[in-house]
């Protein structure tokens, strides 16, 4: 078989220093989005609750596959984050690609942050709407995208920014939304049990559930599992189980997946020490790397900006070689000159460990 059309495209990469490759992780986790801890230290326990078939859900869930835990763990959800309604999806990137695909239609504009996730930027590919984005926590270039906009009018952010851990200035966007009769969708994946009191994300630390439309609410971050769940009305919930493509023709996640999920949001709202753990090796990294540059982020996600594939890979390397599991973002997956480290920190990484990575920061 003549394989030479993938090796070329393959070699491309390779000659780009951007060839991606799996590898097995070691040393001290300053990479994964175990946030709080919930898998290290192994929170989830759900064998007790038993009678459950933990494992295949036997077929979609508008066939075989629904059951009544799926139902009540949707209705917990939506309820935690103050929502009508709420749909489990497979995984976060299903869940945006569902709701971006389905929701908005021919004739309409969906305007996104020019730094959102991947899984949103597949959505709008097979949207039939109209997309452009807007300059990253603009407001003033998102009001002017929203004046050129036609047909009804989609507005979409992450909460926290999964490669810069910066906030999006949510209350402004609502506002410009509301003005605009526009209606906003935020991915809230790594907000998500870490912000707020408890653990419920930046919109509704805000107070700002009413204003939205929906709400990506992701399950493999701090949650420790996998999967996804839209929050919206009732109405939307309805919609998206008779339109929303990745929901209708996939099998249902099983009840294993589903109780860990509850599991977790079930210990959310205990973990304030977790969280103040966060804050503060946050605050730490902050300022003992000071001298490098950082991305603007007051979250546990913290970019160090180390332009060129070559060089930020070497970073990453020297830390990996010194017991620090830190991994290099390259480019294509951010923009050129723009590469980085990006450093994950958790409630269960230590002082030492924080200052031990910014005294090699500095040496790098
Ligand atoms: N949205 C954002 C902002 C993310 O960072 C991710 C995960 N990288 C996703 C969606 C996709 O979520 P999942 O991993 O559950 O598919």
């Amino acid at each position: 078989m003549n394989e030479d059309f993938l090796r070329t495209k393959l070699q491309e990469r390779l000659d780009a220093e951007s060839f991606r490759s799996l590898r097995l992780g070691d040393g001290v986790d300053l990479c994964s989005n175990d946030y709080l801890g919930i898998v290290k230290n192994d929170l989830i326990k759900t064998a007790e609750k038993g009678q459950e078939k933990l494992h295949g859900s036997t077929g979609s869930r508008l066939i075989s596959g629904n059951y009544e835990l799926i139902e009540e763990t949707e209705k917990n959800i939506a309820a935690f984050h103050k929502a009508g309604a709420g749909l489990m999806f497979s995984s976060g990137y299903d869940a945006n690609l569902g709701l971006l695909a389905s929701v908005p239609q021919r004739g309409d504009t969906i305007i996104y942050d020019q730094l959102s996730h991947a899984s949103v930027r597949d959505g709008l590919r097979l949207s039939m709407a109209r997309s452009f984005a807007f300059a990253h926590n603009d407001l003033d270039d998102l009001d002017k995208k929203i004046k050129r906009a036609a047909g009804r009018i989609f507005v979409v952010t992450e909460s926290v920014f999964s490669m810069d851990g910066d906030m999006a200035p949510l209350a402004g966007i609502s506002a410009l939304c509301e003005k605009h009769d526009a209606l906003l969708i935020v991915d809230e994946a790594h907000a998500t049990g870490v912000v707020g009191e408890k653990g419920e994300g930046l919109v509704q630390h805000l107070g700002l559930e009413d204003k939205c439309f929906a709400r990506v609410h992701t399950f493999g971050k701090a949650l420790g599992g996998h999967g996804a769940i839209i929050a919206g009305s009732l109405v939307l919930r309805d919609y998206l189980v008779n339109f929303s493509r990745p929901f209708i023709y996939t099998t249902a996640v099983p009840a294993a997946t589903v109780l860990a999920t509850a599991a977790a949001y079930a210990l959310f709202p205990l973990m304030h020490k977790e969280r103040s753990v966060l804050n503060f090796l946050t605050a730490l990294f902050k300022e003992q790397a000071a001298g490098c540059m950082l991305c603007d982020s007051q979250t546990p996600i913290q970019g160090v900006i180390i332009p060129g594939n070559e060089k930020v890979r070497a970073a990453a390397a020297s830390l990996q070689a010194n017991g620090l599991d830190v991994r290099a973002i390259l480019y294509p997956t951010v923009p050129k000159g723009s590469e980085r480290l990006r450093v994950v920190l958790h409630a269960f990484n230590t002082e030492e460990e924080v200052l031990r990575l910014t005294s090699l920061l500095k040496t790098l």
